[in-house]
C-alpha cells in the first residue's frame, strides 16, 4: 500500500474523530435543552409522586444514532425519571432516601468537563488535596486522630468492604485461622457487611450474632458472654461491629460500652454509620455518639447524611500499616507517582485505581452553604419523624421504639384481619398510590412498614400528606375482604 493513502486514511480518521469534540455553538444548544429539562423537573417537583409503578422500555438502536438531544432526553423523561422510586423528590421515605443537592451537579458537571484524576496525587495534586482536606474534616467530627488514613469511595458497601479487609489484615486472618476466628455483629446489621465478609475471602469466619434489647441495641452483656466463651473455647475472636443508626429501626448500638469491651479484649472495632454518621453535627444529637471515636475503622455516606448524590460514601481507619498492607500494590509504570513523602494516594487505601473525583460534589456545596442548613436539616428529620409517628398513633397504629434518628416503622394491630395480612396489603397499596414511598421490612417476624426520612426535601407538608395517603388507603382497605 503507497504511503500517501495511509496518510488520507488518517485525515477521514481524523475528521470522523473530531466529532467527539462538539464545538461551541453545539454545546451551548445541547446545554441548553439539559438544562430547560433539569429546570422543568425541579420546577414541578412538588408535583412528583414519590414512586412511579411500572417497568420502563429504553430502546438503544445504534443504527437509528447519531439521534437529537431532544428525543433522547424525551425518553429519559419518560423511561427513567418517570419509572420506579422518585429518589430527588421529598416524598421518598423508603430504605434510605438519598438527596441530590443541586451544587454536586454543578461540581459533577465541572468535574467530568476537566475530568481530573483523583486516584493519585502525582496526577492531579489539587483533586487529592481535596479529597485529605474533607476526610481531615471527618477524622475531626468523628474524633479521629490526624494520622488515620481515609478514602471517599462510591458507597457504603465499598467503605464497609475496605474497612473490614484492613480489619483482616491487621489480625492476619487467612488460611486455617479462618474457620477459628470470630466475629461479633447485631441481627440488624446492614446486609452489605454479610456481602463484604464473603467477598474478602471471610464465608467460613464463625459469626455471632448478638441478641438486641427492646429498642434493637446489641446487648454488650451478652457480647462479653460470647467473647469469653470463645476466647475458652481457644477460639480467636477478632472484630465487632457495631451500627450508628441501623437501616431497619435507626437505633445507635452502645457505642462507648462496645469501645471499651473490644479494648480490653483486643479485638477491631468497626462502626458502619453509613446511614446515621453525620447526625453528629446536631448539637443535641452529638451525645448519642459518644464512643464513636474508640472505632479502628469508621463507615460514614455522605449520599445519605450530607444529601449529596449517590456515589459518595467515606471510610476512615486509624491504623495505617493495615489499610496499606491491603490496598498498596505497586507497579513498574507507576514509579513517578510513588514517593513516601507525598500524601496518601487515594489508590493506595481503595480498590479503586482510577475513580471518579468524588471531592468536589461534597466541597462545593458546603462551601457554598456552610454547615448550618445540613445541621438543621437533620435535626428537622429528627422532628418529622416524631410528628409522624405521633399523626400514625392518633390514627391508631402501632410504633415502634422511640427512634435515635429519622428511621421508624409502624404496623396497624388490625382485629378482623390476621395483622401480617392486613399491612402487606396496606404497604401493596402504598405502592399502588405511590404519592409517598414507604418501604416494608419484618421486626421481630411482623410485617411492618418503614419510614425513613432524609431526603433534604422532605418537609412537613410532606407527612401531611403521607398521612392523608395513609387515610385514603385505609378507607379503600376498609371496604375490601382481605382474607
Ligand atoms: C445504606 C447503608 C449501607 C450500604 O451503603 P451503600 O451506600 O448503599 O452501599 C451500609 N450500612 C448502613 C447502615 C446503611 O444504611
Amino acid at each position: 500500500m503507497p504511503e500517501t493513502s495511509f496518510f488520507s486514511d488518517l485525515e477521514a480518521l481524523e475528521a470522523a474523530a473530531r466529532q467527539l469534540e462538539v464545538p461551541q455553538d453545539q454545546r451551548e444548544a445541547w446545554t441548553e435543552q439539559v438544562l430547560q429539562q433539569a429546570f422543568h423537573f425541579l420546577q414541578n417537583i412538588d408535583d412528583f409522586p414519590g414512586y412511579f409503578p411500572g417497568d420502563p422500555d429504553l430502546s438503544f438502536d445504534l443504527e437509528k444514532a447519531p439521534l437529537p438531544m431532544q428525543q433522547i432526553l424525551a425518553e429519559y423523561d419518560k423511561q427513567v425519571i418517570r419509572k420506579g422510586i422518585s429518589a430527588a423528590t421529598g416524598r421518598h421515605m423508603g430504605y434510605i432516601p438519598g438527596g441530590g443537592l443541586y451544587a454536586s451537579a454543578l461540581a459533577d458537571f465541572m468535574v467530568d468537563i476537566t475530568n481530573e484524576y483523583g486516584g493519585i496525587y502525582f496526577g492531579s495534586p489539587g483533586a487529592v488535596q481535596m479529597e485529605h482536606k474533607l476526610l481531615d474534616w471527618m477524622k475531626e467530627v468523628f474524633g479521629f486522630p490526624p494520622s488515620s488514613v481515609g478514602n471517599l469511595p462510591s458507597g457504603g458497601s465499598v467503605a464497609n468492604l475496605i474497612a473490614l479487609t484492613a480489619a483482616r489484615d491487621k489480625y492476619a486472618i487467612k488460611n486455617e485461622r479462618i474457620t477459628q476466628s470470630v466475629i461479633y455483629l447485631s441481627a440488624h446489621v446492614h446486609h452489605c457487611i454479610q456481602k463484604a465478609l464473603r467477598i474478602i475471602g471471610l464465608e467460613d469466619v464463625q459469626i455471632r450474632e448478638i441478641p438486641l434489647d427492646e429498642s434493637f441495641k446489641l446487648r454488650t452483656d451478652a457480647l462479653r458472654d460470647a467473647i469469653t466463651k470463645d476466647k475458652q473455647a481457644g477460639l480467636n475472636p477478632f472484630l465487632v461491629i457495631a451500627s450508628a443508626g441501623t437501616t431497619d429501626t435507626g437505633a445507635i448500638d452502645p457505642l462507648e460500652e462496645i469501645g471499651m469491651i473490644a479494648r480490653s479484649e483486643g479485638l477491631w472495632y468497626h462502626i458502619d454509620a453509613a446511614y446515621g454518621g453525620f447526625f453528629i453535627l446536631v448539637d443535641k444529637l452529638k451525645a448519642k455518639f459518644q464512643g464513636i471515636e474508640m472505632a479502628d475503622s469508621l463507615v460514614i455516606d455522605p449520599h445519605k447524611s450530607m444529601f449529596l448524590p449517590y456515589g459518595t460514601a467515606g471510610v476512615l481507619v486509624k491504623d495505617r500499616e493495615a489499610m496499606f498492607h491491603s490496598h498498596h500494590y505497586t507497579a513498574q509504570y507507576m514509579q513517578d507517582a510513588l514517593h513516601p513523602d507525598l500524601p496518601v494516594n487515594p489508590a493506595d487505601v481503595s480498590p479503586e485505581l482510577t475513580k471518579h473525583f468524588r471531592a468536589f460534589r461534597m466541597w462545593l456545596p458546603m462551601l457554598l452553604h456552610g454547615l448550618e442548613p445540613f445541621k438543621a436539616c437533620l435535626e428537622e428529620k429528627t422532628e418529622l419523624i416524631r410528628y409522624f409517628r405521633q399523626g400514625l398513633i392518633e390514627r391508631g397504629f402501632e410504633v415502634g421504639p422511640d427512634p435515635d434518628l429519622s428511621v421508624s416503622f409502624f404496623w396497624y394491630p388490625a382485629k378482623q384481619t390476621d395483622p401480617d395480612i392486613y399491612n402487606e396489603a396496606l404497604q401493596q397499596a402504598i405502592y399502588q398510590d405511590g404519592e409517598v414511598f414507604l418501604s416494608s421490612s419484618r421486626v421481630d417476624g411482623r410485617y411492618v412498614t418503614r419510614i425513613a426520612l432524609l431526603s433534604f426535601r422532605t418537609h412537613k407538608a410532606d407527612i401531611d400528606r403521607a398521612l392523608a395517603m395513609i387515610d385514603r388507603i385505609q378507607t379503600d382497605l376498609a371496604g375490601r375482604d382481605l382474607q
